[in-house]
């Protein structure tokens, strides 16, 4: 007999995706570590990440998963300000709607 329920699944299925992005080969400062860093310098910073995620293959996928599960760093082409942001304001919208 079934009740219905499906395993997740694998994990590794479901990052497969990181495989193909262009920060594998990037220095991990580029990404994160911006302790300290700021004005002009984090700008210049956020943009260098920012510009490899521009042309990276599997952006969408990155966002995706970020935008649940990343609070530090640049991920998808988004600092960690600017998804905390936008979570907030997909709440706010889903709060008006509903
Ligand atoms: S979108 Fe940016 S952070 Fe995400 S996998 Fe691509 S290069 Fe890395």
């Amino acid at each position: 007999m079934s009740c219905g329920l499906r395993l997740p699944p694998p994990v590794l299925d479901a990052y497969e995706w990181q495989d193909r992005a262009l920060c594998r080969d990037a220095e991990v400062e580029v990404f994160f570590d911006f302790e300290g860093v700021r004005g002009r310098n984090l700008e210049a910073r956020e943009e260098a990440a920012k510009a490899i995620c521009r042309r990276c293959p599997v952006l969408q996928e990155c966002l995706t998963h970020a935008m649940s599960a990343e609070d530090y760093g640049v991920w998808g082409g988004m600092t960690a300000r600017e998804r905390r942001d936008e979570r907030n304001r997909r709440l706010l919208g889903s709060a008006a709607v509903s």
